[in-house]
């Protein structure tokens, strides 16, 4: 479990949410990952979710995009909004 966080809405901060669908997921500390809905905005999102250093390690060959800190790189440090 210590490597599955519950995070609340990145949208509005609140922790008030309703779990819509399971998907399988036998990580996950009950076999199943939770899509949830933010009760005060209703912005859609997994919670639980693995944790930073959880991905890292999972896919240790990838140059990391996240740190271990949580911590993320700029998006232009990657060319994601490139647009010449
Ligand atoms: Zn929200």
């Amino acid at each position: 479990m210590g490597d599955w966080e519950f995070v609340g809405c990145d949208l509005c901060g609140g922790n008030d949410s309703q779990t819509l669908f399971e998907v399988p997921c036998e990580d996950a500390p009950h076999g199943a990952a939770q899509i949830v809905e933010c009760a005060t905005c209703g912005l859609r999102y997994f919670s639980l979710r693995p944790s930073a250093s959880a991905v890292i390690r999972r896919y240790p060959t990838v140059s990391a995009p996240i740190q271990a800190d949580g911590a993320m790189p700029s998006s232009s440090e990657y060319g994601l909004f490139s647009h010449d």
